[in-house]
C-alpha cells in the first residue's frame, strides 16, 4: 500500500465508490480507498440493498440526485452485465388520503422534471400482474424508475476510477486519523499509515466512529430495517429475468416490494425503530452473506407486514419467506444525507446517511465540491452545516432519527411540526404569547406562534373565505384578519427565531465586504440588505447588515449554514470575530401605521422619519430596556425590528403592549407574516432562491453593487449577467382567487411543464391569491397566461409586475 495519497476515501460502499469515480473523472489521479470488508461486497448497507430507486422527492435536489444516479446506473455495466433495470416505479394508494397525495406527488415530479402518470387500478395490474387491484385507488407511475445492482455498480465505477490510477484497499481497517494544525495530515491503518491532507468518510452507518477519530458529531443513528425475499412464486415460474415488474411502493402500510426472478422482495418500515450503536456493528466479515450490517431477524417485527403483503400481492399466499433480514443503514433527524467538511478540521470530509436511490449523484456533487470548491446543485438541505447546536446531543439525534424512521413514508404536510423534542427553543414572549391563545409550529426549534386565537375577535364583519384542505391545514381565518389589522393598526411579530450574528473587529468591513455582493462602507447607522454567493455566483444566502459600529456589524441571516460559510473565510490574523447572538437576543417586529406612534411613546430618542430614516439602524432606549432599532420590515409596513437581550425580552413586549393598546395593537402569526411578506413580494432564501440561481435571475440585481470591488463569486457573476437568465422568478396571480396553492406546484403553458411555485399565499390585502414560481424566461414576461397544477387540477394564472403591493413604497418610507 503506497504511503501517501491526495485524498484517502474511507469505504467502499456505494458512495465511496461513486466519489471515487468522480474525483478521477475530474482528474485526481492519486486517490486512495479503503474499506475494512473485501471489495466489493464489503459488508456494509449496500452489500445487501435490494436497490429499489424511486425518484420522486418532496425535495428538488433528492430528486435531482435521484435522476442524476438513475441514469449512471443505467449506463453502467460490468463484464457486460447491466447495473441497473429501468422497470418503473409504482407508488399504489389504498387511502383516499393517499390517493390524493400521489395527484401531489405527480405534481412535484412535474415540477422536478420527472415524467411520470396516475394510472388506473386496472393498469397498475397489467404491469405488477400479481397485485390485487381491487384494493387500490390507483397508482402513481413513474417510467424512469427502477432497479440498481449497487454492488456490481459499485465495481463497475472502481474499475473506471482504477483505470484513472485510483486505488482500491479491501480489508483495511482505519483505525485512526493524524491532525496537524486544525488539518488533516495521515490516515492510521491496520496495514500502515497513509499520509493525506484529504479524508472524506463514506462509512455510512460507521460514520459517527470515523467522526469521532477527528472530534466531528455525525448525526446518524444506523437502523434496524426489515427486508426478506420469499420463495418461488408460482406465478413467475420460468421467469429468468433479473427483474421485469415495476417495483412497488405500498405506503399505506410503510412497505414495499420488487420482483427478481421468480421471487418476490418485500421491505418494511411497519415496525418499531430499532436504534443501534455504529460502536455496535460488528467490523468483521465472516464469510458470504455474514455481513456486519446484518442483524438477527425478528419475526414478529415481520408478522404484521407479512400478513399485509399477501393481501396486497395475493400470490404471496402460497409462498414462504426466504433470507429474512434485520438489515441496518442510516438515518438522520430530518432525514436528509450528510454532507460538507468538518468545521473543526480542514481537509476531513464526510458523505454519510446516502441511500443507494441518490449515491452517484452525491458521488458527484462530493467531487465537485472537494475539487472546484461548488457542488452544481442546491445542496443545502443535505449540508451537514444544517443542524442547530441542540440536533447534534445524543438524545435528539437518536429521538428524531427514531422518528425520520417511522416517518418514512407518511404524508408530511410541508408546515407539519415536530411533536417531540418540543417546546425546545422559546422567544422570552412566550408565556405572553400563550395568553393570547397561540397556535404553535415549530422552525429551527423554536416555537413559532402561527395566529393567535386572541384576535378571532378581529374576523367580525370581515368575510374571509375557507381554504381547500391541504393549504387549510394549520391555517385559520384568524391568520386573515392578522394581516389585514396590520395594514390598519399595529402588530407585534415575535422576530426571535432569525439568526443573527454579530461581526466585528478590526478586519470586519473588509471582511464582509468580500463575502457579500453589497456595498457596506457606509455611515454607522446604516442597515444594508445584500446577498453572499458562491464561486459561480449562484445565491447562498440574503443577508441583512446593520453598520453598529465602525467596526461593528449585526447581521440577520438565514442559518446555521450562514455561520458556518463566514466563519469559513475568516482571516487567519485574528482581525474579526464572529459571534451568533441569536439564544441571547430576542426581537420584535413593530409593525403597522401606528408603529411610530408606540415606539416613540416608549422613548427620548427621535423616532421620526428625519431622524430615523429607512434602512437605518440606532441603539436607543425604550423605556429602561435598551434596544437596536432596526427600520425595516418584511411585512411592508412602517416600523421597526427591535432587539434586546433576552433577560429584557417579556420587559419589552408588556412595555409595547401596553403603550399599543390605545392603537388597537395585537399579536401577529407566522401565518400573516408570511400572506404579508409574500403580497410586498419580498424573497426568501431557500423557498424563493437557492445556489441554482443568481441575483438577476431572483430579481435581486437591486442588492448587488459589482462596482465596489472585488467579492466571492463577483467574476462569475458578471459572466451570468452577460449570458442572461435561464430562468426568472416572476409573480403570478390565480385567476381564481379562492385556490391557494403551498409551493412547489408544477407550471404550465400551453400543456408543456414550464416551471415551479416557489412561495405561494392569498394577498389578503388585495383579495389576490399569489404564487412566485421559476419560469422559462420566454414565459416570464408580464401578461402571459400560465396554469399552475395543484393535486391534478391546472388552474390559469397570470405573470404579473411585481410588488403587488404597495410598490411606490409609500409606507414603509413615512
Ligand atoms: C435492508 C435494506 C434495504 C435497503 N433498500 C434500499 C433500496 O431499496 N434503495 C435505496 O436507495 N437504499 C436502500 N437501502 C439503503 C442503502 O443500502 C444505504 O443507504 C446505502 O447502501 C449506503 O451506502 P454507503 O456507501 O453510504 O454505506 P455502506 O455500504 O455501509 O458502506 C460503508 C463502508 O464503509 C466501510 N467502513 C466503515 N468503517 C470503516 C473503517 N474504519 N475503515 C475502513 N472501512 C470502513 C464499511 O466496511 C462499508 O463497506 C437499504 C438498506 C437496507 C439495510
Amino acid at each position: 500500500m503506497e504511503s501517501r495519497a491526495g485524498v484517502v476515501i474511507v469505504g467502499a460502499g456505494i458512495v465511496g465508490c461513486s466519489v471515487a469515480e468522480h474525483l478521477s473523472r475530474l482528474g485526481w489521479r492519486d486517490v486512495m480507498v479503503l474499506d475494512q470488508g473485501p471489495l466489493f461486497e464489503a459488508g456494509g448497507s449496500t452489500s445487501h440493498a435490494p436497490g429499489l430507486m424511486f425518484q420522486t422527492n418532496s425535495s428538488k435536489t433528492m430528486t435531482d440526485l435521484a435522476k442524476y444516479s438513475v441514469g449512471r446506473y443505467m449506463e453502467l455495466e460490468l463484464d457486460g452485465r447491466p447495473c441497473g433495470y429501468q422497470v418503473g416505479g409504482i407508488e399504489i394508494a389504498e387511502t383516499l388520503e393517499r390517493w390524493e397525495d400521489l395527484k401531489r406527488k405527480h405534481g412535484l415530479a412535474t415540477s422536478w422534471g420527472l415524467q411520470s402518470e396516475l394510472i388506473s387500478p386496472e393498469e397498475c395490474a397489467q404491469r405488477v400482474p400479481i397485485l390485487d387491484k381491487d384494493r387500490i385507488r390507483g397508482g402513481f407511475y413513474v417510467p424512469t424508475d427502477g432497479i440498481a445492482k449497487a454492488v456490481r455498480a459499485c465495481e463497475a465505477m472502481a474499475r473506471l476510477a482504477q483505470e484513472r490510477g485510483t486505488k482500491f484497499y479491501g480489508e483495511t481497517e482505519v483505525t485512526g486519523i493524524e491532525i496537524r494544525d486544525g488539518r488533516v495530515s495521515a490516515v492510521e491503518t491496520d496495514r500502515g499509515r497513509v499520509e493525506t491532507e484529504l479524508v472524506l468518510s463514506c462509512a455510512g452507518m460507521w460514520g459517527p466512529r470515523i467522526g469521532r477519530m477527528v472530534g466531528m458529531k455525525v448525526p446518524l443513528v444506523p437502523m434496524q430495517h426489515q427486508y426478506a425475499w420469499t420463495t418461488p412464486l408460482e406465478e413467475l415460474a420460468g421467469e429468468r429475468r433479473e427483474v421485469v415488474h415495476p417495483i412497488v411502493r405500498h405506503q399505506d402500510f410503510s412497505m414495499y416490494f420488487r420482483q427478481r426472478g421468480e421471487q418476490y422482495g418485500i421491505g418494511t418500515y411497519r415496525h418499531r425503530p430499532m436504534p443501534v450503536s455504529a460502536d455496535d456493528i460488528r467490523r468483521d466479515y465472516r464469510g458470504k452473506g455474514e455481513f456486519p450490517s446484518l442483524w438477527e431477524f425478528t419475526p414478529e417485527d415481520f408478522e404484521p407486514s407479512w400478513r399485509e403483503a399477501r393481501k396486497m400481492l395475493p400470490a404471496l399466499e402460497w409462498a414462504e419467506i426466504d433470507r429474512p433480514m434485520n438489515g441496518l443503514f442510516s438515518f438522520t433527524p430530518d432525514g436528509g444525507p450528510l454532507l460538507g467538511e468538518s468545521r473543526e478540521v480542514k481537509g476531513f470530509w464526510i458523505a454519510e446517511a446516502v441511500w443507494i436511490t441518490h449515491a452517484i449523484g452525491v458521488g458527484k456533487v462530493m467531487a465537485e465540491w472537494i475539487t472546484d470548491g461548488v457542488p452544481s446543485i442546491d445542496i443545502s438541505g443535505a449540508d451537514v452545516h444544517r443542524f442547530e447546536p441542540y440536533a447534534l446531543s445524543p438524545s435528539y439525534i437518536l429521538a428524531r432519527s427514531a422518528q425520520s424512521f417511522r416517518e418514512v413514508y407518511d404524508i408530511i404536510h410541508p408546515q407539519q411540526p415536530m411533536e417531540e423534542p418540543r417546546p425546545l427553543r422559546a422567544s422570552p414572549f412566550y408565556p405572553r404569547q400563550k395568553t393570547l391563545g397561540a397556535y404553535f409550529l415549530e422552525a429551527s426549534g423554536w416555537e413559532r406562534p402561527q395566529w393567535f386565537e386572541a384576535n378571532e375577535s378581529l374576523l367580525d364583519g370581515r368575510r374571509i373565505s375557507d381554504r381547500g384542505e391541504w393549504s387549510g391545514r394549520y391555517w385559520s381565518k384568524v391568520v386573515a384578519a392578522e394581516a389585514l389589522a396590520t395594514r390598519e393598526r399595529v402588530t407585534l411579530y415575535d422576530m426571535t427565531s432569525l439568526k443573527k450574528a454579530e461581526v466585528s473587529g478590526s478586519g470586519a468591513l473588509d471582511f464582509l465586504q468580500n463575502l457579500t455582493t453589497g456595498e457596506l462602507d457606509k455611515p454607522v447607522g446604516k442597515v444594508t440588505y445584500t446577498l453572499m454567493l458562491d464561486g459561480v455566483a449562484g445565491i447562498r444566502s440574503d443577508v441583512t447588515v446593520a453598520r453598529l459600529g465602525e467596526e461593528h456589524f449585526q447581521l440577520g441571516l438565514n442559518g446555521p449554514r450562514d455561520i458556518e460559510w463566514m466563519e469559513r473565510h475568516l482571516p487567519s490574523e485574528g482581525s474579526v470575530l464572529i459571534r451568533d447572538i441569536t439564544p441571547g437576543t430576542c426581537c420584535i417586529g413593530v409593525w403597522g401605521p401606528a408603529a411610530r406612534e408606540v415606539v416613540q411613546s416608549l422613548s427620548e430618542d427621535d423616532f421620526s422619519n428625519e431622524a430615523f430614516g429607512f434602512f437605518n439602524a440606532r441603539r436607543a432606549y425604550l423605556r429602561e430596556v435598551p434596544v437596536t432599532a432596526l427600520r425595516l420590515s418584511y411585512v411592508g409596513e412602517l416600523g421597526w425590528e427591535i432587539y434586546t437581550s433576552a433577560d429584557l425580552g417579556l420587559r419589552l413586549w408588556d412595555l409595547l403592549w401596553e403603550a399599543g393598546r390605545p392603537y388597537g395593537v395585537l399579536a401577529g402569526g407566522r401565518g400573516a407574516f408570511n400572506a404579508l411578506r409574500v403580497e410586498k413580494g419580498y424573497r426568501s432564501w431557500g423557498t424563493d432562491m437557492t445556489t441554482e440561481h443568481d441575483p438577476y435571475e431572483a430579481g435581486l440585481g437591486f442588492a448587488v453593487k459589482p462596482e465596489k470591488g472585488d467579492f466571492v463569486g463577483r467574476e462569475a457573476l458578471l459572466e451570468r449577467e452577460e449570458a442572461g437568465p435561464r430562468r426568472k422568478l416572476v409573480c403570478t396571480v390565480l385567476d381564481d382567487p379562492n385556490v391557494v396553492v403551498m409551493g412547489n406546484e408544477p407550471v404550465r403553458a400551453g400543456g408543456e411543464a414550464v416551471g415551479y411555485v416557489t412561495s405561494a399565499d392569498f394577498g389578503y390585502s388585495l383579495g389576490r391569491s399569489i404564487a412566485y414560481a421559476w419560469v422559462t424566461p420566454e414565459h416570464a414576461r408580464v401578461g402571459n397566461r400560465l396554469k399552475i397544477e395543484y393535486f391534478g387540477v391546472r388552474y390559469p394564472a397570470t405573470v404579473t409586475e411585481e410588488p403587488l403591493f404597495d410598490p411606490a413604497m409609500k409606507r414603509m418610507r413615512v
